[in-house]
């Protein structure tokens, strides 16, 4: 059983500085520092971290040797992620003294998918695979409707909400991820209760509060989130999704899932960082016991 997951792969470039570059002003940063990011492999890396077996599907730009090495050393292969000519991914994040912050992001490579390697690395996926996916690349409908097709399911987290790509790939979606605001975006926007979405199940996350797992025709399932002292939530719905398509994928049952997720999250929010915050099986499974 595997994990496969066509997601965003960024660098964010992150520069301190005194104070924000004001229009048409050149600011000198003290300190420069590259982190890996993206919702995409903030998800590989959660559900990898959980156990799972996962296969990354991605394009960046040629010869970026930073991007390279920082999959490698997260335990990314990169068979299925091609060199395009568009740069990597990437956001420029600008944080002051204040702690204010600027952001550029340039998707770059992360909208010209291969749609020959989607296919390819598809083709090798089993009907008991899930194929995660996110709204931060090309090709989401593509690869939701061949793994549909080849029996698997297809998990669809609706970051950065937006309805056209949603309503597009929704046909061909198994699971839907979505936070409390993009929950009450999308039931807004269709006119739709998130029970009647045409999906099997649409698992909402609500922060600090909890989770839910609502399918049609049973009673929502609520799993409350642990109590911790949240450091950074960054990648926190990342980590949920990605580590309760893990658990899914071992065979565990839908609240033990839940609970594993929320487990995880929950320590994903007490460290640092996104993907470098995802939390070990081992750690997770402590806290459950
Ligand atoms: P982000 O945009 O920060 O990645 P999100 O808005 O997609 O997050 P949230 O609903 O905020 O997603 O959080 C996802 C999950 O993370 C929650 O369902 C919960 O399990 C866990 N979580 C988030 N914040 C906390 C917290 N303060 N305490 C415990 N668990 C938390």
């Amino acid at each position: 059983m595997s994990v496969y997951c066509l997601g965003s792969i960024n660098i964010d470039h992150v520069y301190r500085l005194p104070a924000l570059p004001l229009a048409g002003e050149t600011a000198s940063a003290r300190a420069y520092q590259p982190g890996l990011g993206g919702k995409g492999i903030n998800q590989s890396i959660a559900a990898l971290r959980a156990g799972a077996r996962v296969v990354h599907i991605g394009a960046v730009g040629q010869g970026d040797g930073w991007i390279a090495a920082a999959l490698a050393g997260h335990g990314i292969g990169m068979d299925s992620i091609r060199a395009v000519a568009e740069p990597t991914g990437h956001a420029i994040v600008a944080v002051d003294d204040r702690g204010e912050n600027q952001i550029i992001i340039y998707s770059g490579a992360n909208q010209a998918q291969d749609p020959a390697l989607i296919e390819a690395t598809l083709s090798g996926a089993r009907p008991d695979d899930i194929l995660l996916l996110q709204n931060e690349t090309s090709h989401q409908v593509e690869a939701a409707a061949l793994a549909r097709a080849r029996g698997m399911r297809v998990f669809y987290s609706a970051a950065p909400f937006a309805l056209a790509p949603l309503l597009a790939v929704l046909p061909h979606v198994t699971h839907l991820l979505v936070n409390a605001g993009e929950a009450r975006a999308l039931v807004e926007a269709t006119g739709t209760p998130l029970a009647d979405q045409p999906v099997e199940a649409v698992i909402v996350t609500r922060g600090a509060e909890g989770a839910e797992w609502i399918s049609a025709g049973r009673e929502p399932l609520f799993v409350p989130s642990l109590r911790v002292t949240p450091v950074d939530t960054t990648g926190a719905g990342d980590c949920f999704a990605g580590s309760l398509a893990a658990a899914l994928d071992r065979g565990e049952a839908v609240e033990a899932a839940m609970r594993y997720a929320a487990a995880a999250a929950a320590l994903q929010v007490t460290r640092p960082g996104a993907a470098a915050a995802m939390p070990e099986r081992a750690e997770v499974e402590a806290l459950l016991t």
